[in-house]
């Protein structure tokens, strides 16, 4: 169990100084370094090794040289350049590597590489979604100094686009109130949570996502930490509320089912590398259990 949000994965926190992000001022002059290969959401990762040396160092593997696209600096760990870089589509997994797929709570990659991974993916999905002006079209270039782009063009200036999310577990005494998607592994259960809207606050948001996926009312909604979460790109604000009133009424569009759940008969919870477990181990438990 994370004893602080500041632990979770993805949070650059998490580190604890091991890694430092590029701020786009200084990108070595040679593309050496480790590897982050990103196919979609998959990693490839060298077969016969442990950790964060899974990945491979030096020069791009020659397996996947030409093969790649938006490649990026995207830091350092331990004082050795990380480099992302996005493989097409159809390539098969080369000989020595493992194709991972990068579902927290389902790899077993230790909490560093998950979320050098993580960010690597992040890297690449920007790199891959700002080679072009969103209101124009005409190529981009880097803000010096800075992760953003430049339209030539038009002078539009824009930034990684990152998408709020509220998260959220609604207690009433003893019992939870747990959710659950379709695709969810079978009989896990998790939080209500959706994105933000335009001209939301995020207790608005709570209170909408609440009343509109369960059809019940809160009160006394609580910031309990939060995480960064690149899949692909969002940063998931955490709270916790207590039932206020209404009957569990599901939304079927978006969930499959919601009920309470006694505090001692919890059914499968979400990963442990998730703010939704975080959230239920340190607010969703029997005190003293
Ligand atoms: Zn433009």
């Amino acid at each position: 169990m994370y004893a602080s949000t500041s632990q979770l994965p993805f949070n650059y926190e998490s580190f604890e100084g091991r890694f430092v992000p590029s701020d786009g001022t200084a990108v070595p002059s040679d593309r050496k370094g480790r590897w982050f290969l990103v196919k979609d959401q998959h990693i490839f990762l060298l077969a016969e090794r442990e950790g964060v040396e899974r990945t491979p160092l030096g020069a791009i593997p020659a397996a996947f040289e030409g093969k790649v696209e938006s490649i990026v600096y995207f830091g350092s760990y331990l004082d050795t350049p990380c480099w992302a870089g996005s493989v097409d589509a159809d390539l098969a997994t080369p000989a020595g590597f493992v194709c991972e797929r990068l579902a927290p709570g389902q790899v077993q990659l230790s909490d560093d590489l998950l979320s050098l991974c993580g960010l690597a993916q992040q890297a690449t999905y920007w790199e891959a979604t700002s080679w072009h002006c969103p209101r124009c079209g005409q190529p981009t270039v880097y803000i010096k100094g800075e992760r953003g782009k430049r339209c030539l063009r038009c002078k539009y200036d824009h930034y990684p686009h990152l998408h709020p999310a509220v998260i959220v577990l609604v207690r009433d005494g003893d019992r939870v109130l747990l959710t659950r998607k379709a695709f969810w592994a079978k009989g896990r259960y998790g939080l209500v949570a959706g994105f933000l809207d335009i001209g939301e606050s995020l207790e608005t948001a709570v209170r909408r996502e609440i009343r509109e996926e369960v059809g019940v009312e809160v009160r006394d909604i609580r910031y309990v930490g939060s995480q960064y979460w690149p899949f692909p790109s969002q940063i998931m604000i955490g709270f916790v509320a207590t039932y206020a009133g209404g009957e569990i009424r599901v939304d079927h569009s978006e969930l499959e089912d919601a009920r309470w759940f006694p505090l001692a008969e919890l059914p499968e919870l979400p990963g442990r590398h998730s703010i939704a477990r975080f959230i239920l181990d340190h607010h969703g438990r029997l005190q003293g259990v």
